[in-house]
């Protein structure tokens, strides 16, 4: 490994390149939810799109614009839950939203985990957990708050 290897940079790319080409981008003619959140701070949008099928996550995708960091984090969060249980997709959202808290998220995150660095800014957390709420919203709206209240 080239001592100029840096992780940091590696994060980077990843994100870019999820912002310049957005997995699972559109919408959902025959969704089971649909949730749009806006994240005031930044002006970030996402409308997601979800269709539960015999209690998995059967498809997933998502509409919006905002900052990479907000985009990014929509992209590869339709790409971890999508064929999930809307159990197992719910805790990936919850332990991201740990992860971005510095808590021990307590599982693998894969590709969200290159988003680490945003943890440090806390107006950019509501970038990064924009299409987690989202998602929390869409499968399960009882029990999750409302988060984009404007309780600042
Ligand atoms: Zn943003």
């Amino acid at each position: 490994m080239s001592s100029d290897f840096s992780l940091e940079e590696l994060y980077r790319e990843t994100i870019l390149d999820h912002n310049r080409s957005p997995r699972n981008r559109g919408q959902l003619p025959d969704a089971t939810a649909t949730v749009g959140l806006l994240n005031p701070t930044c002006g970030d949008q996402i409308r997601l799109d979800v269709k539960v099928d015999a209690g998995r996550v059967a498809d997933i995708r998502f509409t919006g614009h905002g900052c990479a960091i907000s985009m990014a984090s929509a992209s590869m969060m339709t790409e971890a839950v999508k064929g999930l249980p809307v159990s197992e997709a719910l805790a990936l959202a919850r332990a991201f939203k740990r992860f971005l808290t510095g808590e021990d998220p307590g599982r693998d995150l894969g590709e969200l985990e290159t988003l680490k660095g945003v943890s440090q800014y806390p107006s950019r957390v509501k970038c990064a957990t924009l299409a987690h709420n989202a998602l929390e919203q869409a499968l399960d709206p009882e029990t999750s708050s409302p988060t984009s209240a404007s309780s600042s």
